[in-house]
């Protein structure tokens, strides 16, 4: 942040009395910006055996697969989220989505929260969002062709786990941190 959203002057970047961390901070009408992480809900959609993926029709990782997920919205449930991206990328419904991971990204400020769930009929059909929509066994994962590590992460989980019913042990949650640049 650079300009002030309340005043569209120049931001400064310091720590606010009382605070301990750096903010951007606006010395014209003495707004302080707090820019918290991203909450990502996505949603690992099933029927007879097999996982709906999407295959992205945007930036970034255009034409890389995913399962279906997007930033929360406001004013709905992580639940409700997870469904609505999973109708949006996929036109599918998706019945009881249940917390299935929670998957900090720290570097890049997000949070991922997965549901799991299962699909009303079966049905899916491409979003504007999606080039192509497809349910693949776990055995036909495109694994070198998955848009991003949080969904490699819960798609190999899926696969370790062989679908069992996680209900008992809880989610996986799982800190994905990029690997660090090997020394020139
Ligand atoms: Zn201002």
């Amino acid at each position: 942040m650079n300009y002030c959203s309340q005043c569209a002057q120049a931001v400064d970047f310091r720590i606010p009395e009382g605070d301990t961390l750096p903010r951007h901070i606006c010395d014209h009408c003495g707004t302080i910006h707090y820019i918290n992480p991203k909450i990502i809900v996505g949603c690992l959609a099933e029927w007879e055996g097999q996982v709906l993926i999407c295959k992205r029709a945007i930036e970034p990782r255009h034409g890389l697969w995913t399962l279906p997920a997007g930033f929360m919205e406001r004013e709905e449930t992580a639940a409700e989220g997870a469904a609505r991206e999973t109708m949006e990328e996929a036109q599918a419904t998706v019945r009881d989505p249940s917390l299935y991971a929670v998957l900090d990204v720290p570097q890049i400020s997000q949070l991922y929260l997965i549901y799991r769930g299962t699909l009303v009929d079966g049905a899916h059909h491409p979003g504007p969002e999606s080039l192509e929509t497809k349910l693949v066994h776990p055995a036909d994962i495109p694994w070198e062709s998955l848009a991003f590590p949080t969904m490699q992460v819960t798609l190999q989980h899926y696969v370790d786990t062989a679908g069992a019913d996680l209900t008992s042990t809880g989610p996986l949650t799982k800190t994905i941190r990029r690997p660090a640049r090997k020394p020139r």
